[in-house]
This record gives structure tokens, sequence and C-alpha cells, in this order.
């Protein structure tokens, strides 16, 4: 596993009541979204999902990378503009209400993802209190799939029945209401979609060819150019192998094939997790290590509570143990004594688990354990009032990397 040195040097400096926290490497996460972006062709504008993670020293690093942010909320919204102003936003999910339109037509989103028909006449409604300002739109489509198209993907937001976006027919009829009186306030730029998360680098090629093509031909029936298509993020992140990553310089080269084909689009995508998930770790402390009919456990500080992501989606956190030879107690150090150890927290609730029966040998209390993989949506998807423990540390590390 990929423990940056300045991550290994906080973890196991931090004294145990620091702990746990947060431990985010920037440098590396410049290094990475530096990455992708070079995999990328130029027509293909990245932008990241702020919900992925919005905590600011993260949405700055990330300024240099990206070409803007997608934000899904009003608060997002709101929240991205203070932390890197100036940067482009596009303003999408379900239900906007009435004063988050009115804020962002104030706040001049670059573009707007229209989820429904009434989010247009919401958004010609606050315009008309703006007579100098204008909208860019992208409509939101839930285009039809092939059967098997989303096989064994992490989730599906489109291609079935969902509150997400508008069916085939839905945006034909909008692309017809701003032929009309609509469209001169709103200017339709093209088409979004985000319909899976969790597809491979081949996957998210044919899904994209899938969308532009279906674009390109709406635009032909109507008469328009096709300017822009964003097929929204998804990209795979394997927690159960820490070392792989999404293949961006074969998801880079399908794309710029789809582009020769389409010589006027720009295409657009918007990864959250899969930009920084890498970047993140959960530092904390073996508290206790208890042998319980037959299995061991170890108890650590914390838990899901703050890192509720292998909770959610039914993973086992991958981890790394920082041993420490020091024990202070006159009383016998518990370890396990099988080769497995299952890692809960201190919350009184069996769902507590960040990783079940994983790989552990000689486990004391007192180790440090730091679990990977916890820089996307990990403590801002947490329930962190539950059981009133003391909330995490935060440190931000950015370090150049040696011989730079
Ligand atoms: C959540 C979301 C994303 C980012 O998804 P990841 O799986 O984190 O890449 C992109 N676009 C939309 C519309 C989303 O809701």
């Amino acid at each position: 596993m990929t423990v940056t040195a300045p991550v290994r040097r906080l973890a196991a400096a931090l004294a145990p009541d620091d702990l746990p926290a947060y431990l985010y490497d920037l440098a590396a996460l410049r290094a990475h979204a530096a990455a992708v972006r070079a995999a990328l062709p130029a027509r293909v504008e990245l932008y990241y999902a702020a919900k992925a993670n919005p905590e600011p020293p993260v949405l700055a690093a990330l300024r240099g990378a990206v070409d803007g942010y997608e934000v899904a909320s009003g608060g997002e919204a709101a929240h991205v503009a203070a932390v890197v102003p100036g940067a482009r936003l596009a303003f999408g999910g379900p239900g906007k209400t009435p004063a988050e339109i009115a804020a962002a037509v104030r706040a001049g989103v670059h573009r707007w993802h229209l989820e429904s028909e009434q989010e247009l006449h919401l958004l010609a409604d606050a315009l008309a209190d703006h007579p100098d300002a204008g909208a860019d739109v992208l409509l939101r489509a839930n285009l039809p799939l092939d059967p098997g198209a989303l096989d064994s993907v992490a989730l599906t937001m489109g291609g079935r029945p969902t509150p997400f976006g508008l069916d085939p027919d839905r945006v034909e009829h909008c692309v017809r209401l701003l032929a009309g009186p609509l469209g001169r306030r709103i200017r339709l730029r093209g088409i979004h979609a985000h319909l899976a998360s969790g597809l491979s680098a081949d996957r998210q090629t044919a899904l994209a060819g899938h969308i532009v093509d279906w674009s390109a031909g709406l635009a032909r029936r109507h008469g328009l150019a096709l300017d822009e298509v964003n097929v929204g993020g998804g990209m795979a992140v394997d927690y159960a192998d820490p070392g792989a990553r999404f293949d961006w310089t074969a998801f880079g080269t399908g794309l710029a094939k789809l582009l020769d084909r389409h010589p006027g689009l720009t295409l657009r995508i918007e990864p959250g997790r899969a930009l920084t998930a890498y970047c993140g770790w959960y530092a904390t402390q073996v508290l206790d290590v208890k042998h319980s009919h037959g299995e061991d456990f170890a108890v650590v500080r914390g838990g899901t509570h703050h890192l509720r992501t292998p909770a959610t989606r039914g993973h086992d956190q991958p981890f790394e143990v920082l041993p420490v030879e020091h024990w202070p107690h006159p009383w016998p150090r518990p370890a396990a004594r099988t080769g497995r150890a299952t890692l809960a927290g201190q919350l009184c609730t069996p769902k507590d688990v960040l990783a079940h029966r994983a790989p552990a040998p000689g486990l004391r209390a007192g180790d440090r354990v730091l679990f990977a993989m916890a820089g996307a949506y990990a403590w801002n998807i947490s329930h962190h009032d539950f059981l009133m423990h003391p909330r995490p540390g935060f440190h931000h590390l950015d370090e150049a990397p040696p011989g730079s």
C-alpha cells in the first residue's frame, strides 16, 4: 500500500489524544490531478464534483488541474465560490429551490444542469428579476441503456427509473421550449448525463460514446449544433485493490477518438471519488484487542461515525498497521491471537466495523492503524454526532515531494 512519507511520519508522531485524525497529502493530490489532466485531450474539460470532498484545502489544491467545479446544492455553490473565487461552477442536482436558483443567478454560475422541466421555468422566473443575467444550460438526460451495460457497478443514477434528469421525450420537449421565448435568456449549450458510478475506463468510454451519439441525434433532429456534452463522473475506485487506478490514459484515448468524430464538440467530465479518494487517510490507534467466540476484534479510537464509507458501501476499508513497540502499562498487552481481526469503532452498534476479519497478525493495543482511500465520501458523509465522541483532527500536509 502506498502511504506517503509525510502521512506516515505524522501518523506516528501524533499524541494518542490527537487521534483519530484525517491526514491529507495535498502534494500527492496535486500530482494525481495533474496526471489525470495530462491524460485527457485538450477538448475535454475536467470539473471536480465538490460533494466528494469539499474541504477548502482540497478544493484549492485542485484549482490548477481542473477547469471548474460541479456543485450540487446552493450550499456547495456558495462554499466553492468563497474558497476558490472566480472558479467556474456547474450547478446540478435534483430539487433546486427557488432561493438556490435565485442565488446562483446572482452569483453567475458557468453552467446549469437542469434536472426537470419545472427547473427550466424556475430559472426563467429567477432571470426575470435580473434583466442583465443570462443562463447557459445543459439538460440532464436519463438515457436508456442496453441491458447489462451497467451490471455490477456500484451505483446507478440513470438507465432506469430514478429521480435524476429527464427522460428522452422530456429532453425533446425542453429543447422545443428553449427554441421559443424561454430561449431568449436561457441558452441551450448541450446535454449532461451522469448515469453510473464505479465504471472501468472501457465502460466509461463506451458510455460516453452512447451519450454523445444520442446527443448528436437530438441536435440533428432539432437543427442545432452539438456544442457540449458532459458525460458525468463515476470513474471506478477499487477499495479492494488500493494500488489500482482508473485507466485515465485509456479513457483519454477513447475520448480523443470520440472527439475526432465530432469536430465542434467540447466534452466535459466531472469525477469526484477518483480524484480525491487516494489523498486521504484516517489515522487511529488500537484501544483494545479482544477475543470473542473464536475471533479477534480490535477496537480503535473513532469509527464509522467519522469514516462511514465502508459501512455505506459494504466494503472493508484498506489499512496499514504502524506497529508501536512501547507499552506503558504494567498489565499484559492485549494482542490478536489469530491471523485476522475485525477492526471495529467505539459505537455501540455491530455496524460500526471498518474492516471485517482482515489479515492483521499480532495486532496489539497501542498499535496505530492508517485507513487508506479516505479522501472522498468519508468524513463529510458520516454521522458525526452519534454517541458524542470527540471529532477527529484534520491535517492537510503539503510537502514538496523529494527531488521536485
Ligand atoms: C456525485 C456526482 C458526480 C461525481 O461522482 P463520482 O462517483 O464521485 O465520480 C458527478 N456528477 C454528478 C451529477 C453527481 O451527482
